[in-house]
């Protein structure tokens, strides 16, 4: 049996399946080979996009992240 193997396309780097990072975005799936390389994929995405979008993007995602870690936080202090 042939293991599927992926190719980060920052670097390169060849990588097994259920290793490193994938990413599907549309019909196509973005292959990292690291955390580091996708970051760096991804900072160059944020870079393309119009910046009222990102700024729109960012507070949002950083708004719903506050809230999961409140809720996390009260059901702590509940089960105490
Ligand atoms: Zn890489």
């Amino acid at each position: 049996m042939v293991k599927e193997r992926y190719e980060c396309i920052v670097c390169g780097r060849k990588f097994p399946k259920g290793q490193g990072i994938v990413i599907s975005i549309g019909e196509k799936l973005y292959t990292f080979h690291s955390k580091g390389c996708a970051l760096k994929f991804l900072r160059r995405v944020i870079e393309e996009i119009e910046l009222s979008h990102v700024i729109k993007a960012f507070e949002k995602v950083s708004d719903e992240f506050k809230k999961e870690q409140e809720e996390k936080q009260s059901l702590r202090s509940k089960s105490i």
